[in-house]
């Protein structure tokens, strides 16, 4: 299987604007922003979507979320924000490699596109 761009990302193969790493999990800001602030929090566990992940992925799974809290915090996000993970064609999923994205800086819309 080839890697991912994120985990070419996590790798240092390429580059990203890094915001927060730990044993787990990885932050970078979206290279293609859809709102003021807009970042990615990604497990470096290779889970394709959160569709496949298992039960032994329960305890990333709650990092990535108490991260992901802590991540916008720093982002200065204090009048809220708006997490969300796309899951398959339907989902706008466009990498393979799960991830959270961290979006703010403006009121969101609801019901979203
Ligand atoms: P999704 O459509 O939910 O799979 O989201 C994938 C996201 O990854 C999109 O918002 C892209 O803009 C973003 N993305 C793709 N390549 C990169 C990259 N090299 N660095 C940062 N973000 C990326």
């Amino acid at each position: 299987m080839s890697k991912t761009i994120f985990e070419r990302i996590i790798g240092r193969e390429i580059a990203a604007d890094i915001i927060y790493e730990d044993d787990l999990v990885v932050a970078f800001r979206d290279i293609k922003p859809q709102a003021p602030v807009h970042a990615l929090l990604v497990p470096k566990k290779p889970i394709p979507r959160i569709a496949e992940a298992t039960p032994e992925d329960h305890r990333v799974l709650g990092h990535l979320l108490l991260k992901a809290a802590e991540v916008a915090a720093k982002l200065g996000l204090r009048n809220g924000y708006r997490l969300v993970i796309n899951n398959g064609p339907d989902g706008g999923e466009s990498v393979p490699h799960l991830h959270c994205h961290i979006l703010g800086g403006r009121p969101m819309g609801w019901p979203p596109g």
